[in-house]
């Protein structure tokens, strides 16, 4: 028992301490994909082409990515002749509409923070349900990540609960499958109102990789409306956890 409260006391505090200062992120890490269009080549379509989700568009007017449907994979990189695309170290991607995910070159805006009203009622309490609706588990797991001591989201007053009865909003992993799509109905319809919806992954907003699949039904905001959406596959616990702050006014 002594042992065991003297390992405890020399780890000291695990709890990092963002958002206060920067975070440190892995060197494997990939961000926010960037372009230089300088660089790009007369009608070179080679990172478009490589796309495993057509997140990439480009045309006489430039290279358009979308957020929503990237999975950082770096096909596209790795595919340009001219080192023209990168994938930064910038995790703060969350945003709060669909088309605010599709970049073209202009700089990434951060996610507006609820009205007032909103954050009166959610800014210092916010219950969520967790509904994984049909994804590989990825999101899943970095969303549980968030409660671990490193994060500690409780701190924030930010709380997974059993039941959507109990929840203030839901936060959905997965393309929503078939079989999935009215377990999600009536999940969404069991939440008292006022309630929020946090689409988490590429999965949950656009699909993914699943996108147009018989089965699929290409994301969230399908089915439900949703307040916030976190890019990536998976989004890294950061990347989550910056969304939500700033949707609850708690970082801006
Ligand atoms: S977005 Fe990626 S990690 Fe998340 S459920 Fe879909 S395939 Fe898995």
């Amino acid at each position: 028992m002594l042992r065991a409260l003297l390992a405890r006391l020399q780890q000291g505090h695990r709890t990092i301490s963002f958002p206060h200062g920067e975070p440190s992120l892995p060197d494997r890490f990939r961000g926010l994909p960037v372009v230089d269009q300088a660089k790009c080549r007369d009608g070179c379509r080679a990172c478009a082409e490589v796309c495993p989700t057509d997140a990439i568009a480009a045309d006489e007017h430039g290279v358009r990515i979308d957020l929503g449907r990237c999975l950082f994979c770096t096909e596209c990189r790795d595919a340009c002749p001219d080192g023209a695309m990168q994938y930064t170290a910038e995790y703060r991607l969350a945003q709060r509409t669909r088309d605010d995910l599709v970049l073209t070159g202009e700089t990434l805006k951060r996610a507006q923070a609820l009205g007032a009203e909103s954050r009166r009622l959610f800014g210092r309490s916010l219950k969520l349900r967790q509904v994984s609706a049909g994804g590989c588990n990825g999101c899943e797991s970095d969303v549980n990540v968030l409660n671990t001591v490193v994060f500690d989201l409780g701190r924030f007053g930010i709380q997974f609960v059993a039941s959507p009865r109990h929840a203030d909003g839901l936060l959905i992993t997965g393309p929503v499958t078939e079989n999935m799509q009215l377990a999600l109905h009536k999940t969404y319809d069991a939440v008292p109102s006022p309630k929020l919806v946090i689409a988490v992954g590429a999965c949950a907003i656009s699909g993914g990789p699943y996108r147009d699949h018989v089965e699929v039904h290409n994301g969230a905001d399908s089915v439900v409306p949703v307040d916030l959406y976190v890019p990536g596959c998976p989004p890294h616990p950061l990347t989550i956890l910056d969304g939500l702050l700033r949707l609850l006014g708690r970082i801006t």
